[in-house]
């Protein structure tokens, strides 16, 4: 484990007590399977029935094969809440370690964006940007985003 080496990210004033708990659960996951090159970012969401789930980026041989952590934590959240209803996500928060010694809340990646807001377009996305660590709506981080029906 990391963990003992590495300092947390506090959560800013404006995350609420849940969001911050996905932080802090992000963060200790993190902090428990962290390999370089191999797993660098996890993600902690929860579902609009409140559960949480979480995933860990499994980074493949061929860069095509890696999964990212948002994508994991999606299915396991699919596999956790009751079969019929739909995955709908309240919020996600990602965390790596960069630079070292420090977790940073990361924002999705393209591929990533895409599969948030087809399942749950107001899901709240924290990100860090140039004006610090903040809350997006899925579907705004895809502007022009191309709805389909599916
Ligand atoms: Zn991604």
């Amino acid at each position: 484990m990391i963990t003992e080496r590495v300092s947390p990210v506090a959560p800013p004033p404006s995350m609420s007590a849940a969001d911050a708990h996905l932080l802090e659960l992000a963060q200790e996951l993190l902090g428990r399977v962290w390999v370089h090159g191999r797993h660098e970012v996890a993600t902690a969401l929860r579902a609009a029935d409140g559960s949480i789930h979480t995933g860990v980026h499994l980074e493949g041989s061929c860069r095509r094969s890696s999964i990212c952590a948002e994508g994991v934590a999606m299915g396991a959240a699919r596999a956790g809440i009751e079969p019929g209803s739909p995955l709908h996500i309240a919020a996600v928060v990602s965390v790596q370690i960069k630079p070292a010694g420090q977790y940073r809340i990361i924002a999705p990646c393209g591929v990533c964006r895409e599969l948030i807001s087809d399942y749950s377009p107001d899901a709240i996305v924290w990100i860090t940007s140039e004006a610090g660590i903040e809350a997006i709506r899925a579907i705004d981080l895809l502007p022009a985003k191309t709805r389909r029906v599916w």
